[in-house]
């Protein structure tokens, strides 16, 4: 199968997710094992990921993989296994046409979270603006890792940008790269305010205050209400 790519475009979109990768590593919210990071070509039936076995800090145009929505992997200079996340990144953006790139990192708190079975709250100012929720995927009946068929869904909804699979990671998506990075850096530094918050209410006997009620979470309440 032969695809005509738009190379100007390819190499804009390679440097543009190297420099995201970087920055991840650089911030501490993904080590160099693990994790992974994609965006959607202008032609919007292929995307830019990282294949498996390449660190966040270790990608180069040479190593990046150009994957047709369908799953076809496009050959290149250097061939690579494939990410193992490569299934759920593509299901999001085949159900997704406004989501242009997926940011998903193994970071700690927001990780620790969600193995704890718990959904990160949307506590600050910031995440009920820019988040809204952040649904938790947990692992199979089988104690696997969750499946692009359990991921894709809870992106069905459309005002869904985010989400912490147990055990595993998270996901922020955008319109960008950058946005997505932002909403990975979000949701980590928002798992961490959590846990102050729980462990400070539950070691000083308080009640849990509540968190803002505004905005992106309130439609999102109401929409669920019916209301
Ligand atoms: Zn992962």
């Amino acid at each position: 199968m032969s695809h005509t790519l738009d190379q100007a475009d390819v190499l804009a979109k390679k440097d543009d997710l190297i420099a995201t990768a970087k920055r991840s590593f650089e911030v501490g919210i993904q080590t160099n094992a693990g994790g992974n990071l994609s965006v959607r070509l202008a032609s919007r039936d292929a995307i830019v990921i990282k294949p498996s076995g390449v660190g966040f800090n270790e990608c180069t145009r040479e190593n990046l993989q150009v994957v047709m929505l369908d799953g076809t992997v496009l050959a290149s200079e250097i061939e690579l296994k494939p990410s193992k996340d490569l299934g759920f990144h593509l299901e999001i953006y085949r159900r997704r046409e406004d989501i242009n790139a997926i940011v998903h990192c193994h970071s700690p708190w927001a990780t620790g979270y969600a193995s704890a079975g718990l959904e990160v709250p949307c506590l600050t100012v910031q995440t009920v603006e820019k988040i809204g929720r952040m649904p938790l995927v947990p692992l199979t009946e089988n104690l696997g890792p969750q499946t692009p068929e359990m991921i894709g869904p809870v992106f069905d909804d459309p005002k869904i940008r985010a989400a912490v699979l147990a055990n595993h990671g998270t996901i922020g998506t955008g319109k960008s790269l950058m946005a997505a990075q932002y909403l990975a850096e979000i949701i980590e530094e928002t798992a961490h305010i959590a846990f102050v918050r729980d462990t400070m209410v539950k070691t000083l006997g308080l009640k849990t205050p509540p968190s803002p009620d505004y905005g992106t979470a309130k439609d999102e309440k109401a929409a669920l209400s019916g209301g």
